[in-house]
């Protein structure tokens, strides 16, 4: 039965639902508080990466945070805060860096990027997308021997779930990246992952979905929801009240703000990440995460770009220059013949990813909200995870079976 289908946020997963939604056949409106050219889903290190199988909250994370606190060039930083929403999101990330936790993750995490892997190449053929897209797979360049026998033994682990990784040697590297000069102890290499040009993706999904009807309401922000019942009867805008038979909330970081008007308590903090682009030409084809600085580089179409940091410390748009600076250094450390100009780092833009406590994304309804689907949290991996959060949207709209497993993603999850 084709129902009318609210979406408030058109990032990602806002976007990847409406697909999928108007597939079935769905009435589809996309609200969006901004112009839709800018924040996460634009700025990220465009990976589809299966390779990050082991969740942000992982033993020893929060131990490194409270260190990392007081280091203003660290990649990890959380701004501790007297707010009843960051101390509950705090208690339960603490209480999620643990192995079992990493374990129960994992075979979870493997399971949805493999699956939204294969949907963006399944999109881009039947769509006729043109967006860069390339299987060219992830380095994990390390400097320290320390670092590399951290993440050989995360490839282990990776490879034992039957991803095809393994250590290389520096030969083997400079093999793969014969024309550029690396000053690192080793690395080890995911043929399995993938990468994109993110806003080349969003372009066409957004020109797709207007030609196949979908409704877009941009620069207009949803600032109140009426309830009737245990349902949404409507939800007010800067500029208009919009009915609908059903509502999906896929606003981002700012998504427990709005769940909150419905009396739902969605924990999630907003942790921001900074991305460099350079025009000039790197010689880099291989995409490469900087394993210390925790930095991504990608070859994206027509220029690199240099992302990384993780800030938790509120929703702001400010540009932390020590941050950057640490970014640009760490990219010369690592390929010391690259150096980012002034002009680039002037040119940072940063974005806000929703980080929920335990690293797995908040998929499907609540109990209290009959006609509400909740698709957010998906923090370092929204792109990795888009395609199968839309289909899983799509899925629970559409009463139909899921092709996952929801239990893991269940909004009203205990941590
Ligand atoms: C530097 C960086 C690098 C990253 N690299 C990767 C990567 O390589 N691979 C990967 O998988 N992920 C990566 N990520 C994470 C990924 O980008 C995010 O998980 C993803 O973009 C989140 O998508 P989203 O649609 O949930 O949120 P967003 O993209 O933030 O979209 C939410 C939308 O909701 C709108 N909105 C919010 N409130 C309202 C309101 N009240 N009314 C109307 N509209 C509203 C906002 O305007 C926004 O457009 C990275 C992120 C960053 C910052």
């Amino acid at each position: 039965m084709s129902k009318n289908v609210v979406i408030i946020g058109g990032g990602i997963i806002g976007l990847c639902s409406a697909y999928y939604l108007q597939k079935e056949g769905h009435q589809v409106t996309i609200v969006d508080q901004s112009n839709l050219d800018e924040g996460a889903s634009y700025v990220n290190a465009g990976y589809l990466s299966p390779s990050h199988l082991i969740p942000l909250s992982a033993p020893g994370v929060m131990r490194k945070g409270i260190k990392w606190m007081f280091n203003p060039s660290s990649p990890l930083y959380i701004k501790p805060r007297l707010d009843l929403d960051f101390l509950r999101w705090t208690w339960a990330f603490n209480k999620s860096c643990t192995v079992k936790h990493v374990k129960k993750a994992i075979p979870v995490i493997k399971e949805i990027t493999l699956i939204s892997q294969d949907l963006y190449r399944d999109i881009r053929q039947k769509e006729n997308f043109s967006f860069h897209f390339e299987d060219k797979g992830l380095l994990m360049l390390c400097k320290t021997e320390k670092m590399l026998e951290d993440e050989v033994e995360v490839a282990r682990i990776a490879k034992q779930e039957g991803l095809d990784v393994s250590e290389i040697s520096l030969e083997e590297l400079k093999k793969l990246e014969p024309n550029v000069k690396l000053d690192v102890k080793g690395a080890t290499y995911y043929k399995c992952d993938s990468h994109m040009t993110p806003h080349e993706f969003m372009s066409d999904m957004k020109l797709h979905l207007k030609q196949n009807g979908v409704h877009f309401f941009i620069n207009e922000k949803v600032e109140d929801i009426e309830l009737k019942g245990n349902k949404i009867f409507s939800i007010k805008t800067n500029k208009q009240i919009i009915t609908a038979d059903e509502f999906v909330l896929s606003a981002g970081s700012w998504s427990n703000l709005l769940s909150q008007k419905l009396g739902l308590k969605i924990l999630l903090q907003a942790g921001k990440g900074y991305r460099i682009n350079t025009k000039n030409p790197t010689s880099i084809t291989i995409p490469a995460i900087l394993a210390e600085a925790k930095v991504a580089v990608t070859p994206m179409n027509g220029f690199t770009r240099f992302a990384g940091t993780m800030e938790i410390a509120e929703i702001n748009h400010n540009i932390n220059k020590v941050r950057v600076e640490a970014i640009s250094n760490a990219a010369t450390r690592y390929y010391p013949e690259i150096h980012l100009t002034t002009q680039e780092k002037e040119g940072v833009a940063c974005g806000l990813r929703p980080v929920s406590p335990d690293g797995l994304p908040y998929i499907g309804k609540s109990s209290t909200c009959k006609n509400l689907t909740i698709a957010t949290g998906h923090a370092m991996m929204g792109l990795s995870m888009g395609t199968a959060t839309g289909m899983l949207v799509s899925e629970i709209i559409s009463e139909k079976k899921p092709s996952l497993n929801l239990v893991p993603f269940h909004p009203d999850r205990k941590f």
